[in-house]
């Protein structure tokens, strides 16, 4: 999705991922041998380096990377790397984001840092509260990583299900929406944020976007941008970051967690908005001016399509389904094989009001297994 907008603005992109036909591969093709994309992983620092030969800045799109080699080469890159090394660092460990943004004053839910053990467990539960939110500090995506612990008899499962990571705590939040913010901040440090949007998740997995978000007045989603452009304004970098948040019952908001990158969130940002999620990132990384972010549409949704199987049939099937629907936009990303949970792809809707949306939605919707169209 980053090189779409990249071969617009006749910038050349260049990809490290492991696979030689991965998804962003398969967009842009190398313009010369000295442009060919990197085949090998983003944590491996000889990959990293060899990447960052070939061009003028480097970001990322996965926060899950070795960040003290990013650190390491930025001196030698003309245009750095964006986001800074230290914002990545510091986000993709959750105990250490949760304790940057606690420290400047974001509201977040208390957490406390426990070992591997059960009587850390007991002794969280003490101080938090049951239900309790147990999470691995790194590495962690779709849930994969987090445990709810209700009762402190879980306590022994929840160790099993999350060895050999490094944990820690989260107070149970009980919101009544979850909401994001897409937030693209300039390399002087201008942040912009796009609309606040409802996020509503199944089995941990982002399941649909609503754009704008539903509330009786504009009173919230403002609160949502303020939240979220205030804790990016405390990182270093330029970029585009995705800012997840819970909405409670009082109007009153917390931060769960940030991605330094293009986010889940923001895609419905390529039909429903001024300048996509990720043009205002190659804009914010090349030192070039922002752009609008507003809607320019009343009403968008965003519909992930999730691998139902093990069979890409499933996935062909939908989203042919999904080009008869008015307003409608499908976007497969061209992974080789389809697994249950599996993100392949996903479809915008847009349209004239929220009616006119729900309407577009639901034939959708009845589509997907287990959905509630
Ligand atoms: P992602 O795929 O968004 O990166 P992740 O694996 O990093 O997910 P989180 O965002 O931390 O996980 O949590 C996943 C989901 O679990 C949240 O979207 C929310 O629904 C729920 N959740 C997380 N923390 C809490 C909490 N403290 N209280 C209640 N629910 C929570
Ligand atoms: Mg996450
Ligand atoms: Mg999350």
């Amino acid at each position: 999705m980053l090189a779409v907008p990249a071969a617009l603005m006749n910038t050349d992109i260049i990809f490290l991922d492991v696979g030689e036909h991965s998804p962003a591969k398969q967009v842009v093709l190398p313009k010369s041998p000295l442009k060919a994309h990197v085949n090998g992983a983003f944590s491996d620092p000889a990959k990293i380096r060899e990447l960052a030969e070939k061009v003028d800045v480097l970001t990322v799109e996965i926060e899950h990377v070795n960040a003290d080699v990013l650190e390491k080469i930025q001196p030698s890159l003309a245009l750095g790397v964006h986001p800074a090394p230290s914002t990545i660092r510091i986000i993709q460990d959750k105990f250490s984001q949760k304790q940057h943004l606690q420290g400047r004053g974001l509201p977040v839910a208390p957490f406390v840092q426990i070992e591997s053990t059960i009587d850390s467990i007991n002794h969280a539960s003490q101080r938090l509260g049951l239900p309790l939110m147990i999470k691995s500090r790194t590495l962690a995506y779709d849930g994969r990583g987090n445990y709810v612990v209700r009762s402190l008899a879980q306590a022994s499962e929840a160790l099993v299900a999350l060895k050999n990571k490094p944990l820690y705590c989260e107070k149970w939040v009980p919101f009544v929406k979850e909401i994001a913010v897409m937030v693209v901040r300039s390399t002087n440090g201008e942040v912009r944020s796009y609309p606040a949007v409802e996020t509503v998740h199944k089995d941990n997995v982002c399941h649909l976007v609503f754009a704008p978000l539903r509330s009786k007045g504009p009173v919230v989603a403002e609160r949502a941008r303020k939240v979220a452009e205030a804790a990016i304004s405390t990182f270093e970098g330029a970029g585009i970051f995705g800012v997840e948040m819970f909405l409670l019952a009082d109007g009153s908001i917390y931060l769960n967690e940030i991605a330094p990158r293009p986010h889940n969130s923001g895609h419905y940002t390529i039909e429903a908005c001024e300048t996509s999620q990720f043009e205002n990132h190659l804009r914010a990384i090349l030192g070039l001016p922002l752009g609008s972010t507003a809607l320019k549409v009343p009403s968008a949704a965003m519909l992930n399509i999730v691998g139902f199987s093990d069979s890409i049939v499933d996935i062909r099937n939908f989203s042919e389904f999904a080009l008869t629907v008015p307003g409608a936009t499908t976007h497969l990303y061209g992974k080789g094989e389809s697994r249950k949970g599996r993100k392949m792809g996903h479809v915008t809707v847009v349209a004239n009001s929220d009616a006119e949306l729900h309407e577009r939605l639901r034939p959708l919707l009845e589509k997907v297994p287990g959905s509630n169209p």
